[in-house]
């Protein structure tokens, strides 16, 4: 499995996915036609089209792609009507295969109701979508606060190992967030030093790892008492935490 991050409009990813043995293409969330078909052209085809949500920034390249390359466009059943062109309606925790790749559906509303991760466990890679980005989360759009809170608790159990491919490059400014409230977390500290290395050259900060997000994304560390003491917040519950901190975040 070969990932090529795809840059587009002023902030998103998409990312092109190749698996070699069946030379099977597909693309998930393409923001813009221009910017992704420039890496599709290299392989002079796309199969698959993957959304994980209906947001224009996500999908803006779905119908312009299906109607050069003919590909099959997939996303969540219950946005069926939001997302353009889709053909292959999945449904939560279902499995699917794009070439010999096989992911499953991980349902993960709150950024929208219908918001989903494709996960390849065997090749231990995620795409987040709008939900889990690199030391931050997506903002709570349609769901509630409890939405997102349990959909990061599921992106938790994942194998730490586990890479994760978001939709935007927040990361800068995530980092900020999480100092600002977790300035001791040492592991956050170290991350930083990759993430603004990589800023630095202009590269992608992405993808990062369930384990480093574990150690040093604000969102995914509401249990802690040292995050709920910074709050002035210590007899709160974890998902009091989260919505507190998306309210601060909102703002930030
Ligand atoms: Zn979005
Ligand atoms: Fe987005």
């Amino acid at each position: 499995m070969k990932i090529e991050i795809i840059k587009c409009l002023s902030d998103n990813y998409s990312y092109l996915i190749f698996e070699k043995d069946t030379n099977t293409v597909t693309i998930v969330d393409p923001s813009e036609f221009a910017a992704c078909d420039k890496v599709i052209n290299k392989y002079k085809k796309l199969d698959y089209i993957l959304n994980t949500h209906h947001h224009a920034d996500h999908v803006n390249g779905n119908i312009l792609l299906k109607k050069k390359y003919n590909s099959k466009i997939i996303g969540f059943d219950g946005d069926q009507k939001r997302i353009p062109g889709i053909d292959i309606l999945l449904k939560e925790n279902q499995n699917y295969k794009v070439g010999n790749l096989l992911f499953k559906v991980i349902f993960i509303p709150g950024h929208t109701r219908g918001h989903i991760a494709f996960y390849f466990e065997k090749e231990k890679i995620i795409f987040t979508g709008d939900t889990l980005f690199s030391l931050g989360c997506g903002r709570v759009f349609e769901g509630t606060h409890i939405d997102m809170f349990n959909s990061l608790n599921k992106l938790k159990d994942l194998p730490p190992e586990t890479k994760a491919y978001c939709g935007h490059e927040y990361t800068k400014v995530n980092l900020e967030f999480c100092l600002k409230y977790d300035p001791n977390n040492s592991n956050l500290k170290k991350k930083s030093i990759e993430i603004n290395s990589n800023l630095k050259r202009n590269l992608p900060t992405i993808p990062t790892t369930i384990g480093d997000e574990l150690k040093s994304n604000i969102f995914l560390r509401c249990n802690l008492n040292v995050i709920k003491q910074a709050l002035n917040l210590k007899d709160a519950s974890d998902q009091e935490i989260f919505t507190k901190l998306r309210d601060l975040k909102d703002a930030f």
